[in-house]
């Protein structure tokens, strides 16, 4: 559709700009205080994981099978909340370690543990000159910063509806040997809420890596986290590893943050048994064994798959009106412009926006000067540089219905009156 700003005589424009600009002049005046920005459960979500809070009583047998929680021992994780981990990615618990309270310290480490000491025998990252690393962008941010971090060079690989573009993925891996890791949320990926085809993941389990040390980096993080009618599916990628004879090529990690509380989970990774004793081996170097009363109070509350399936539904009815409401003021808004689109996802935690090219910053800024925080423009690519300038992350979980229904009204008008000002400048 093309941009009614483009089409408008000056005229017509100018009065447009002169209307939005006063709207927005109303909004200024009343000093409000919103917040987009976070990617996290609202209250009354992390509430309905506190009954986990009484499980753990001074009565409790503090035994898991043979294993003591009380003591140090059991360096991969209870036996019982490693088979919880196990169904939740759908495989085998003996190559799970489940470990601390964050899979962004795990991929941290496993990283990390790449670039001083190697990966599979082979020489350090550290010691190969620069090594690069694909971001599917847009993508998380923190990603992108635990590899910047380290000084591997990102480099940005379009998403498309179904995935990372594969064509650009497959020539990169399978033709430069300083590729060593892509970051991938292959289910309601960070920010878009795409779910990988069957086909792209049988492409990423097909890879022949130039590299021997490359591995994809799958990070599962919102697996259980569908709140749409139909959850999305997602082809199990050591499924499709098998298919194709392969092994030894990804690393797959997934916590618990937004199923019971955000920095009070429990965190998981799997792998091949040889990547797997290989990590074992680097975890054992700064741990002697993990966190195991949180371990134990998670599998007496969600117990299994089941159970976190029933409590991820009472998730999905908080979070599915913030999705619609978000939906609707956009379409509402927005829709018959021809200045903007959004992703329509059924799981996860955001919305992906993308304005006229030049706009996202300007929109942000904006937003910010109206009195709504938004992540930072450019925050979804690496470096923090949106080569156009377009997307803007919307995390709807965490305000109230209310604030977020208002928080929307204001973005459109945002993006209405950026949207139109480009055009007028492209004019001048
Ligand atoms: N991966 C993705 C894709 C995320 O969006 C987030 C943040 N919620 C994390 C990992 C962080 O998870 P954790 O709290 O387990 O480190």
């Amino acid at each position: 559709m093309a941009n009614v700003y483009e089409d408008m005589t000056t005229e017509a424009l100018d009065a447009e700009i002169e209307h939005l600009q006063k709207q927005a002049d109303e909004i200024r005046a009343q000093n409000v205080s919103l917040d987009m920005a976070r990617g996290k459960p609202s209250a009354e979500q992390t509430a309905l994981a506190r009954p986990m809070l009484d499980l753990l009583t001074s009565e409790t047998k503090l035994e898991d099978g043979a294993a003591i929680v009380d003591n140090y021992g059991t360096p991969d994780g209870l036996p019982s909340a490693r088979a919880l981990a196990a169904q939740i990615l759908g495989v085998e618990p003996a190559n799970i370690v489940v470990s601390g309270s964050s899979s962004l310290n795990l991929m941290h480490d496993v990283v990390t543990h790449g670039f001083t000491n190697g990966v599979a025998g082979n020489k350090p990252w550290c010691q190969q000159g620069q090594v690069k690393w694909l971001c599917p962008a847009p993508g998380y941010d923190r990603h992108f910063t635990v590899t910047a971090h380290l000084g591997i060079k990102n480099i940005p690989v379009p998403m498309h509806e179904d995935g990372p573009d594969m064509d650009m993925v497959q020539r990169l891996v399978e033709s430069d040997p300083s590729v060593k890791g892509i970051w991938c949320v292959p289910k309601y990926a960070n920010p878009t809420g795409v779910t990988y085809s069957d086909e792209v993941v049988r492409r990423f389990a097909s890879l022949k890596p130039a590299a021997p040390d490359f591995r994809i980096y799958w990070d599962n993080a919102y697996c259980v986290h569908g709140f749409g009618e139909k959850d999305d599916a997602l082809l199990n990628v050591f499924d499709a590893l098998a298919d194709v004879g392969a092994t030894d090529l990804v690393y797959e990690f997934g916590s618990t943050a937004k199923v019971t509380f955000p920095s009070s989970g429990i965190a998981f990774v799997t792998a091949s048994a040889s990547d797997m004793a290989e990590v074992r081996k680097a975890f054992g170097v700064s741990r002697v064994s993990p966190e195991k009363f949180s371990q134990l109070a998670h599998v007496l509350f969600l117990k299994d798959l089941d159970g976190v399936k029933a409590h991820m539904a009472k998730h999905a009815a908080i979070v599915a009106p913030r999705f619609a409401l978000v939906e609707q003021k956009l379409t509402d808004g927005l829709a018959d412009l021809g200045i903007a689109k959004w992703t329509h996802p059924h799981g996860g935690y955001f919305v992906s926006f993308d304005g006229p090219e030049g706009s996202a910053r300007k929109i942000v800024a904006l937003m910010s000067e109206l009195g709504v925080k938004l992540t930072p423009a450019g925050a979804t690519w690496p470096y923090g540089d949106d080569p156009h300038d377009t997307n803007i992350r919307i995390a709807p979980t965490y305000p109230s219905l209310e604030e977020l229904g208002q928080a929307l009204d204001i973005f459109v008008i945002a993006v209405r009156l950026v949207s139109a000002r480009l055009a007028r400048a492209k004019r001048a």
